[in-house]
């Protein structure tokens, strides 16, 4: 990876989302720096994570605990340079690096989404959450990603009237119990949505709220994210 002290996407406008230096192509950085984006292939059509097989095989987890969502699509692995660009996105308000992870994830979606949802609704953040952050950085990716590919967004159904601890902090049935009650859904029998996120690690936020859209008649969830972690005791 290629770095540059000066910012020379000053003069050029048209310069890469990353290294700023050379020439854009379609999905906002350049082709050195999109061939070193860390991706995950082969991956699990239901959960993304690596599979041994070939693309778009369902691996032996969710074969054998089927997750309440459908697919996952993640735009790349959660490791250099997502894991230093996220959190200087969600915690230091860098949110215009969302531009070009957005385009280049739109650019992803478009030629490997099986079908476009008719809306898409990004997991929110309690109110108390949102006041100290400013902004939510889903919320902020569901909307570029919804102008760059026509969809509309959906920011009033999902609310999150509770606080939750930090899911890392937690495991298992812990995890589990934290989550409950969290979310609240209060929107339509959408046919089909894709709940955005920054990063998907365990997975179980976007489980459970899958599993409340699902009760409440949506009759497919994808889950779109940025980055997804390995799982637990893999790299
Ligand atoms: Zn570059
Ligand atoms: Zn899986």
């Amino acid at each position: 990876m290629h770095y540059s002290k000066v910012d020379f996407g000053l003069l050029f406008n048209q310069s890469c989302g990353l290294c700023r230096i050379h020439p854009q192509t379609r999905g906002g950085l350049c082709q050195a720096c999109l061939d070193d984006m860390p991706r995950i292939a082969p991956a699990c059509r239901s959960c993304a994570l690596p599979t041994e097989g070939t693309e778009g095989l369902i691996c032996g987890r969710c074969q054998k605990r089927p997750p309440a969502f459908d697919r996952t699509y993640a735009a790349f692995a959660y490791r250099f340079p997502l894991n230093r660009l996220i959190p200087l996105i969600k915690y230091h308000g860098q949110t215009g690096q969302l531009g070009w992870l957005a385009n280049s994830f739109a650019d992803h979606l478009q030629h490997h989404c099986d079908a476009l949802p008719q809306v898409l609704i990004p997991v929110p953040l309690a109110a108390s959450r949102l006041r100290r952050r400013g902004y939510n950085q889903a919320a902020l990716l569901a909307a570029r990603l919804g102008a760059r590919l026509t969809i509309a967004t959906d920011l009033r159904s999902l609310t999150k009237p509770r606080e939750t601890t930090h899911q890392m902090e937690l495991r298992g049935k812990a995890r589990r119990r934290n989550l409950k009650g969290a979310f609240s859904w209060n929107g339509p029998a959408y046919d089909h949505v894709a709940l955005i996120d920054d990063v998907m690690t365990t997975g179980t936020t976007v489980n459970e709220i899958s599993r409340q859209l699902k009760k409440a008649g949506v009759r497919r969830v994808d889950i779109w994210v940025l980055a997804r972690t390995p799982a637990p005791g893999e790299q």
